[in-house]
Order: structure tokens, then sequence, then C-alpha cells
């Protein structure tokens, strides 16, 4: 039986995708190849990556003096690529809001300025700090949020109105709500959050911006590069990139961004609900700033905690540990967990709770 997997990443995908990746594992597009066999000039994968890049300027909107990159290297390597094709005057500003905006801003610093100008480290990351009161720096290459800060489970409501480009590490919400691309100078997200498995990283740059690396920025990093080539300049993650066109084309189906949205505030509105009408489980985040994508949360001791987990796990209710920086649990609701799944784990909660309590 398939187990309702919450995990933070890599995480679950749609059923229907993955019985159809089966279906065609051993033959893909009538090549007699499965599509981890077949070379990344071939046509059939060509198709792939060009029906990939047009369903995401679809579903998001993407306006055309937009690239849309398949890249590498995880969200991580993009800490890296950020301030090596952005920072031209060696300035960058950066939100701190949890752990991955705290690596992204410590990676900046290799390169330049790299300044924390907020934090919400004060109170463990449970808010976004008011965007209108940042004092960002007049003459910043550019400003670097996390819009969905995965460990904490807090999200930003509105994001910063700077002047200086905009760049947002999306990784675990990426394609969950609708966002306005066009006040974003770059968005970027590892795939195996929301998207695909591990291995492809969406970068979404605009054009105008990427044509000026600095001189000692790797060929590979080089969004520009990236994108004269389709994303083609290298071998690339194809079979990543094969499943993240899947998913690409069940959300499509599904309705759009919008509609996605509408079941993810859904499903997180029933957890969360359930867990402010209980005095038994807790979730520290102030309820402006929740995540529709990361819900974490305790029951009264850790000793529970710990017995929550492995009962879960026992009842077909996997990967709900907390990271080891929060403790807890931490229930990944991804666009791809069902409603039933969601369901399953708050009848779970209640059943805990009257055994435990
Ligand atoms: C998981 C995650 C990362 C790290 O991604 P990798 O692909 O493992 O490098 C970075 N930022 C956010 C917001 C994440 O959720």
């Amino acid at each position: 039986m398939r187990a309702y997997n919450f995990s933070a990443g890599p995480s679950t995908l749609p059923l229907s995708v993955l019985e159809e990746a089966q279906r065609e594992f051993l033959d893909f597009a009538g090549t007699g190849m499965s599509v981890t066999e077949i070379s990344h000039r071939n046509k059939a994968f060509e198709a792939v990556v060009q029906e990939g890049e047009a369903l995401l300027r679809e579903l998001m909107h993407i306006p055309d003096d937009y690239a849309v990159l398949f890249v590498q290297g995880g969200a991580s390597t993009q800490f890296a690529a950020v301030p090596l094709n952005l920072m031209h005057r060696g300035k960058a500003d950066y939100v701190v809001t949890g752990n991955f905006s705290k690596k992204a801003w410590q990676e900046g610093k290799i390169y330049g300025d790299a300044a924390c100008v907020a934090s919400s480290e004060d109170k463990t990351y449970t808010y976004i700090p008011d965007v209108s009161a940042i004092p960002f720096r007049e003459d910043t290459d550019y400003v670097h949020i996390c819009s969905n800060n995965t460990i904490f489970g807090t999200r930003y409501v509105e994001f910063p109105d700077v002047k200086a480009p905009l760049v947002a590490d999306m990784s675990s919400e990426i394609l969950s709500r609708e966002v306005d691309v066009s006040k974003f100078a770059v968005i970027y997200a590892g795939a195996q959050k929301n998207l695909a498995p591990a291995g492809v990283t969406i970068v979404i740059a605009k054009r105008d911006l990427i044509g000026n690396p600095l001189p000692m920025c790797p060929t590979m990093l080089k969004w520009k590069v990236q994108d004269e080539n389709k994303s083609l300049y290298n071998t690339p993650p194809c079979f990543s990139i094969y499943m993240a066109t899947l998913v690409l084309r069940h959300l499509k189906k599904l309705g759009g961004v919008k509609e996605i949205n509408a079941i993810n505030e859904y499903k997180a509105g029933l957890l969360y609900d359930f867990i402010d009408n209980s005095s038994f489980y807790t979730n520290r985040v102030e309820k402006k700033y929740r995540s529709i994508m990361n819900v974490p949360f305790v029951t009264p001791s850790p000793e529970l905690d710990a017995q929550f987990v492995k009962e879960a796990a026992a009842n077909g209710l996997v990967s709900l540990k907390g990271h080891r920086l929060v403790g807890g649990m931490r229930a990944s609701i991804y666009n791809a967990m069902p409603v039933d799944g969601v369901k399953a784990l708050i009848e779970f909660m209640k059943k805990f709770e009257r055994e435990n309590a």
C-alpha cells in the first residue's frame, strides 16, 4: 500500500504521474528506449524540455522577457549563482527568515558585501519581518528573500516593494499559489519539493539582468549561457526534467495554479483549524505568516512527539518528524498531497490525543 508521505523533500509526487512514468519507462515516445537512456539531443527529449518550459510559462504567466532554465546543483548552488550573476557593485541585501535564507546570505558574503538587512531569528523564525519597514540599501545590487520557509513553516504574505532586483528562493512553494512574476528579477526553486524528483532546479530570470555575469562566474552557473543553450549546454538531469514536465501537465489538467492554490488553502485550513481547536497540539508560527506547504506542530512533550512520529508511521503516515532545528513534527502538504492524506493525518492526531492527553 502507498503511504501518505509528508516528507519535506524529496517529497510525494502525484500518483497518476508516477503511473504514467512507469507505463512508458521502457519505451519512451516510441523510441524503444527508456527516457533515462536516450541522448539529451534526441528530438523526443528536446520536445520534453520545450514542453516543460512552455507549460511553466503558461502556468506561472511568465512574461516573454524572462528566461526559464532547467539547471543542476539544487537551490544551494543558486545561492552562489545569484551573486555571481547579479553582484556588479559588490553589494547585496538579504532578508533572513530561516535556515536556507541564512545559507544564501552566507554564500553571498563570499562574493562581496552581503548584508542581512532584516531577520526573524530573534523569535526562532516564527514570523516574517514587516517588509515595508526594512532598511534596504539604495545601491544594493539585489534583494534576496526566501518566500516560503520549509523548516520553520512561514511564508511571505506581501513581498517587498523594492527598486533593486528582487530575487526569491521559492523551492518549497513554486506553483502552489499565484505570484506576479514581473515583480521579481529572479525566481529559483529546487524541484524536489513541489515539482519533480531531485536533480533539476528551475531558474526564472529577467533577461536584461543576466547578460553580464561576474568574470569569475563558472560557465555552468552563467544564466545567460544556460539561456542561450536552452538548458542544454551540457547533459541536463533528463529524468527529472521529464518528470517535471509530466507534473506540469498534471497541474494544467487540474485547472492551473489558481485552482491548485484553492485546494492547498483548503488542505492547510483543515490542519490549522484542527490544531487551533486542540489544547494538545500547538503550531508556534504567527498566524498571518503560516505556510500552506509546511506545517510544524508539537505535542505537550518531546517524548510524546517521538511516540507520535513512530505510531503515525506504523499507520501509513510517514516522514512526519520535524527538522532537527525545530523538533516536534512537520507535515509537508505540497501540491501532490491529496486532501485524503491530510484528513487521514487529522484522524490519526485525534486518536493519538485521545490515547495520550
Ligand atoms: C530544500 C530547500 C533548499 C535546498 O535545496 P537543495 O536543492 O537541496 O540545494 C533551499 N531553499 C529552500 C527554501 C528549500 O526548501
